[in-house]
């Protein structure tokens, strides 16, 4: 990469920077960077007050470009993936039977016309691991529960696979110990991809749950949990192998089962992967 490349890279990293509202550190490093002899960076604001710092976050955060920030560009200043904000703290009061209830009732996107019945989640947050999947398909729509089907029984396989292998020392691992949910609850006709607008109006109900399991450990199954969680465009093979952070608990990325149903050779990544995902189960 030239300088000059890798200096527009720095750009584009510190206007996320204030678009996250990390002023602050923005402020620093725009100084350090024309110290530094950047010339693309910005002129620092004449005056850093709260209100001008703010001023500029908020017309900065609006900018389309920022969307367009990718794993690249984290990879190549971080040590190692950025951490993100995650959930926060349940609302009061808030509890997964209260979230299921609003779910079965949910009529905030088209989905809703075309489901049987709404898919909120199942399991418990005892082992403190969660699995996201997508969105349901056709047996999942018809029985009310996530993974049911083709490709969750091999999810349901590969826990059983991990409990036998005692992959967690001391931790049972299985469909009522983990908690398995998905992006969308409701499914997409034909198994068609979520569309943005969907994802836009499920995703709250997958924060309220994640939100009152505190999951040490979240597992993303598939391109759109892991895009959704990570918080960046990118594939499950640039995503996987990496640690994230989302809130207070890790979290990784590996292929869907269906994924592996399609192409077989995928269960070998996969299986490395729930033995990375019990590694940094155990560890800090
Ligand atoms: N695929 C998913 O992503 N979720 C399910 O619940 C079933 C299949
Ligand atoms: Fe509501 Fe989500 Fe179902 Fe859309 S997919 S109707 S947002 S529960």
């Amino acid at each position: 990469m030239s300088g000059r490349e890798e200096h527009r890279l720095v750009v584009r990293y510190l206007e996320r920077e204030i678009a996250q509202g990390r002023a602050s550190l923005w402020e620093a490093a725009i100084s350090a960077a024309r110290r530094d002899g950047v010339k693309d960076a910005p002129a620092p604001a004449s005056a850093t007050t709260a209100a001008t710092t703010s001023a500029r976050a908020t017309s900065i955060a609006a900018a389309p470009a920022l969307a367009a920030i990718d794993l690249e560009v984290e990879s190549l200043l971080h040590d190692g993936p950025q951490a993100r904000p995650g959930p926060g703290d349940p609302l009061p009061g808030d509890d997964l039977a209260k979230v299921a209830a609003e779910v079965r009732g949910c009529t905030k996107c088209g989905l809703s016309g075309c489901r049987t019945q709404a898919v909120p989640g199942v399991g418990t947050g005892a082992s403190g691991i969660v699995f996201v999947g997508e969105a349901p398909g056709a047996e999942e729509d018809r029985r009310g529960e996530p993974f049911v089907g083709r490709a969750g029984d091999l999810l349901t396989k590969i826990l059983a696979a991990m409990d036998e292998r005692k992959l967690i020392p001391g931790v049972s691992v299985s469909r009522e110990s983990v908690y398995i949910c998905n992006v969308l609850k409701c499914r997409p006709p034909e198994n068609r991809n979520p569309l943005p607008h969907e994802i836009e109006a499920c995703s709250p109900y997958l924060l309220r749950q994640l939100a009152i399991l505190r999951p040490k450990i979240i597992c993303c199954l598939g391109k759109f949990a892991a895009e959704l969680l990570v918080g960046a465009k990118g594939t499950i093979a640039s995503m996987r192998g990496k640690v994230y952070r989302f809130g207070s608990a890790k979290l990784l990325v590996t292929y869907h089962p269906a994924a592996c149903l399609r192409n077989p050779s995928l269960k070998r990544p996969v299986w490395e992967d729930m033995q990375r995902l019990a590694e940094e189960y155990a560890s800090p």
